[in-house]
């Protein structure tokens, strides 16, 4: 393929594929309400266009990091019902009674500032309520949840959702699943008739014990590789070709890159491609003779990273495409049918929510397809 974009690269993103993915999640937990989790831009995918094609599919509940991620989505999508997973701002309660967004409240000073405003204005403004079962990160701690109870009880509160999110799901077998099930069950009998949550996507995945009233995927949704160890259920939605800018020769015992840290064993060709860190090609893509780096495809083979990831350059071996080999402009396949995100991931010694959530480059960006059902 052949690029014209003037910012060289193309990414792409499958709205159909998306919104496939995020059919098929609801289905495995039919019964529960499948929302989504769209922070983050939509993990890199842009939070505008993925969040009207989940809701085209279905989704009616959208959680975000930021009440300004919240406020994107709104502009989306009008009739969403938008959950802000950072919480309370201090100050911002009117932000968000405004733009009808729903905190996630963690703390007791979130919760006042939160009821105090519901007093002043006389409306029970709904919100979610977030416990720490055992990750250690935001939520009230299981020794508040009495306090907590009492608290919206002497005011005849009630709040709209109560989650809890797991430390390892991940890693289906890891006892700490378990432990925080059976915690985030002692919080509901604080709160017995209120929609809990417990699932992101390889919670999900995990069984209908963790699905309750709502589940939250993300990853997935995207074609990432939720639970590790198993084969990937989901649909790739990204795909990304970069510009090759110039191929050239270099002769065995040179070096390639920055630091020299690459030395040719072999006269070579090597192709040099519009697409550097500051693209979100991590340097710990890079290939060293002792660590082979990342890989991108050119005409179907695997080229591999030779040398530094620099900036605004990335330089892969070429040699083994013989005499076929590409043209200036020509895309190279960093993400595509013969490469996915993991895979990607995997050589660089990260994760798949990492290269989607750095997808923000000098690259233009084409959507494909739509969240409506096929006629
Ligand atoms: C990001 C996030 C999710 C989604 O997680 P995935 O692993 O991407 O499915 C769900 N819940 C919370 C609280 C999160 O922060």
């Amino acid at each position: 393929m052949t690029l014209t974009s003037g910012l060289g690269g193309q990414l792409s993103i499958d709205l159909g594929a998306l919104a496939r993915n995020w059919r098929a999640l609801d289905k495995v937990s039919a019964g529960a309400l499948t929302a989504a989790v769209v922070k983050a831009d939509a993990y890199g995918t842009g939070i505008d266009m993925t969040s009207r094609a989940l809701h085209a599919a279905g989704a009616r509940f959208f959680f975000v990091a930021t009440p300004d991620e919240g406020i994107a989505v709104r502009a989306a999508v009008p009739d969403a019902h938008i959950f802000v997973l950072y919480g309370l701002y201090p100050g911002a309660a009117n932000l968000y009674i405004r733009q009808n967004l729903m905190p996630v409240l963690s703390s007791m000073s979130m919760l006042e500032e939160w009821l105090a405003k519901c007093v002043e204005r006389n409306e029970a403004y709904p919100a979610g309520f977030h416990f720490d079962t055992g990750i250690n990160r935001l939520g009230f701690r299981l020794n508040e949840a009495a306090l907590v109870r009492e608290r919206i009880d002497a005011l005849g509160y009630a709040p709209q959702m109560i989650m809890s999110h797991l430390a390892c799901a991940d890693i289906p077998n890891h006892e700490k699943n378990r432990t925080q099930l059976a915690l985030f069950g002692s919080v509901r009998s604080q709160f017995p008739t209120i929609p809990a949550s417990l699932a992101n996507s390889a919670g999900l995945m995990s069984g209908r014990d963790y699905h309750f009233q709502m589940v939250r995927p993300g990853v997935a949704l995207y074609g990432g590789r939720a639970v590790t160890g198993r084969k990937n259920p989901m649909q790739p939605v990204v795909t990304l070709h970069v510009p090759i800018l110039q191929i050239t020769e270099a002769r065995t015992g040179e070096s390639v890159g920055y630091g020299a840290t690459y030395t040719l064993n072999r006269n070579s060709r090597l192709a040099v491609l519009g697409y550097g860190y500051a693209d979100g090609f991590f340097r710990t893509m890079s290939g060293t003779n002792q660590h082979p780096g990342g890989k991108v495809f050119i005409r179907g083979k695997a080229c591999p990273v030779v040398g530094r990831i620099s900036m605004d350059l990335t330089i892969v071996d070429v040699t083994e495409l013989g005499s076929d080999l590409p043209d200036p402009g020509e895309g190279a396949e960093v993400l595509g049918p013969n490469i996915g995100i993991d895979e990607q991931a995997e050589l660089g010694g990260t994760i798949g929510y990492e290269i989607l959530t750095s997808l923000k480059g000098r690259y233009s960006r084409n959507y494909v397809g739509d969240g409506r059902l096929p006629e």
